[in-house]
């Protein structure tokens, strides 16, 4: 027996969909078999805890507070913002090279259920960027169940309200309630080339 053993399988449980047999049998590669692996992991985890920070403009992954290498591309259109919930969403549609704009990441979706409402996303940054002009095209790019609809009409009608900006809305050519980092390139990309008015 082993209490730093056990205190590792319990901090393990908290990674998202970690149940109790995978982290311990994680706990025993990382601790025992793989000792090299888990010296190479802790030492990622600790780097990254230093230096990845929200990208100032999108919140997208980015380092030491700096603007991500999307916002800082001068080559990007400057005039189009595609919402996602996730910054894994950005990495997805990245890889379909579909889509030459900026983003945005919501930090999630509003869900009364799980008590999420609008305060608890990241919505004031993006009424700032728009409040400070030069949008032209907005994609909302959020899963396509009751609650990423629910949060594009909040989005419609609070942030953007009564502006000259063209809305779409992908997620049509994507399996109902899916996830943008579960699709492939190919149907994220005819996704985004099929987008609808909103
Ligand atoms: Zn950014």
């Amino acid at each position: 027996m082993s209490e730093s053993f056990d205190r590792l399988v319990r901090a393990l449980r908290k990674l998202p969909g970690l149940g109790a047999k995978s982290a311990e049998r994680m706990a025993l590669h990382l601790a025992l078999e793989r000792q090299d692996d888990a010296r190479e992991i802790a030492a990622a985890i600790s780097t990254a805890l230093g230096r990845v920070t929200p990208c100032p403009e999108c919140a997208g992954l980015s380092e030491d507070g700096e603007l991500c290498a999307i916002c800082g591309n001068p080559g990007r259109r400057q005039d189009a913002i595609c919402i996602v919930e996730r910054s894994s969403d950005i990495a997805a549609i990245e890889k379909s090279g579909a889509w030459r704009g900026k983003y945005h990441v919501l930090g999630g979706k509003l869900s009364p259920l799980h008590k999420i409402g609008p305060d608890k996303l990241n919505l004031a940054a993006l009424s700032k960027r728009i409040e400070g002009g030069g949008v032209e095209e907005i994609i909302l790019a959020l899963s396509n169940d009751i609650e990423g609809e629910a949060t594009c009409h909040y989005i419609s009608e609070r942030i953007i309200g009564g502006r000259e900006i063209r809305l779409t809305r992908i997620g049509f050519g994507l399996p109902s309630g899916s996830q943008l980092g579960f699709a492939d390139s190919g149907t994220i990309k005819s996704a985004l080339e099929s987008r609808k008015t909103f």
